[in-house]
């Protein structure tokens, strides 16, 4: 598997019409992957004039027809790298929202998975409820101690400053002249919600924003090198993306590069060594690359542990492994064949002991049939899973960590291919637990 960078440039307003309300269309904020994979496909099956079933030896079948196709994430705002949409569990102030870089006069923005977790295994453990609950859900900075609201959108990471890209919203009212009496109708009154063609950048020293290009970004992971080659070539041929390209609307610029870092290497004894951290209750002695899971996995087990133990006279149990599993975008399961908004209670040989699921309903285009797929539930991005290994033995947590990389690598559920079910493992936005 390849990891490719995909940037789309915007150069006029995008249509991205998700659902309709009332007489608006509201619009996504990001690019979903199956819209790409959509447009690539209606080029390529353009370009060499095959019907559909028969593709052969052209570029339509090398992608969309082969043994492992690749995977289009979806492409999210972003300003300077790569964005993530907010966990379930980020909070900030109901009055002054946003980041303290970004604002100064924002409260910050954190999340609250860490402490609240704390909270409830320690009251459930005393059979009451302990103190620190408002403490949690209240501002600290508000002197009126005004309540705590979840973040939507995406935040990137720059340096060690955060960032939470605005994409604008336009707004275009159209009027439907009814045919047979060739008037304006009041019910034919519509109106189209797209995504700007700019946002506002990064604050300069004065603290303007000055308006920059929309800029969507994300990954796709093509199969192998010769895929990867191959879409690097083609995916920059889209030239237009979304509803409405006849009248302009949709023009973008994409470029493609393949991911330049190498991914962090694991330890040898990631496994023997996470075990004896769950034992002796100290995840500050394992060493490993940081970025790679084994370290994601000791440092949020280490920042819980401490969370625990500023209960005065709790003692967390030795042999527990804790981990989350972070939806960076929407993951289609089925549970006995019906869908769900929860992750299995089973997963990687372990618990599932809290759900902050964002419930999703997705639906699709099928470029099959050229019909919409029906909609249908789904655990929405931004949904966060915590779940726990009791026993955590050296073998047990071998069999959780090679689970974990795969789920990392290729995804969960179905969909996979338009996007759907990419997943991360501790995600290091959940040690952010004072506000930022
Ligand atoms: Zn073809
Ligand atoms: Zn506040």
């Amino acid at each position: 598997m390849v990891e490719l960078e995909v940037t789309v440039e915007l150069h006029t307003p995008l249509l991205l019409g998700s659902r309709k309300l009332g007489m608006v269309t509201e619009s996504l904020k990001f690019l979903p992957g199956a819209m790409l994979r959509g447009a690539l496909g209606r080029l390529l099956a353009r370009e060499c004039g095959h019907s559909l079933e028969n593709h052969v030896g052209c570029d339509f079948a090398a992608i969309f027809r082969a043994d492992a196709q690749p995977r289009f994430g979806p492409c999210y705002p972003a300003l300077s790298s790569f964005s993530f949409p907010f966990p379930a569990t980020a909070r900030q102030c109901k009055y002054y929202p946003g980041f303290r870089d970004q604002d100064e006069d924002a409260h910050g923005i954190h999340d609250t998975l860490i402490s609240l977790f704390a909270y409830e295994e320690v009251s459930q453990d005393r059979g009451v409820e302990v103190h620190g609950l408002s403490h949690l859900l209240h501002c600290a900075e508000c002197k009126s101690q005004s309540q705590l609201e979840p973040v939507s959108g995406f935040y990137e990471l720059s340096g060690d400053t955060y960032w939470q890209p605005k994409p604008r919203l336009l707004r275009l009212s159209r009027t439907a002249i009814n045919r047979r009496r060739r008037v304006a109708a009041e019910e034919l009154l519509y109106t189209l919600e797209m995504l700007s063609e700019q946002m506002s950048g990064p604050p300069d020293s004065q603290g303007q924003a000055p308006f920059v290009p929309t800029r969507l970004r994300g990954l796709v992971w093509a199969a192998d090198e010769s895929q990867a080659v191959r879409l690097q070539e083609l995916l920059p041929r889209v030239r237009q993306l979304g509803g409405s390209t006849s009248r302009g609307l949709g023009r973008v610029t994409i470029t493609v590069d393949p991911r330049w870092d190498t991914p962090p290497t694991e330890p040898p004894d990631a496994a023997q060594q996470l075990a004896n951290a769950a034992s002796a209750l100290n995840f500050e002695q394992v060493s490993a690359p940081e970025g790679s899971l084994t370290h994601r996995l000791a440092r949020f087990n280490a920042v819980l542990l401490k969370a625990l133990e500023t209960y005065t006279g709790y003692q967390p149990p030795a042999g527990r492994l804790f981990f989350t599993v972070d939806c960076l975008s929407d993951v289609i399961w089925s549970n006995g064949g019906l869908p769900t908004a929860l992750l299995p209670v089973q997963f990687a040989g372990a618990q599932r002991v809290r759900a902050f699921s964002l419930p999703q309903k997705v639906s699709g285009f099928s470029g099959a049939t050229g019909l919409m797929r029906t909609l249908r539930l789904a655990t929405g991005r931004g949904s966060v899973f915590v779940y726990c290994l009791n026993n955590a033995t050296s073998e047990a947590v071998q069999t959780m960590l090679e689970t974990l990389q795969k789920v990392e690598r290729e995804g969960v559920g179905q969909g996979k291919e338009r996007g759907y079910g990419w997943v991360h493992i501790c995600s290091p936005f959940h040690l952010e637990v004072k506000p930022k």
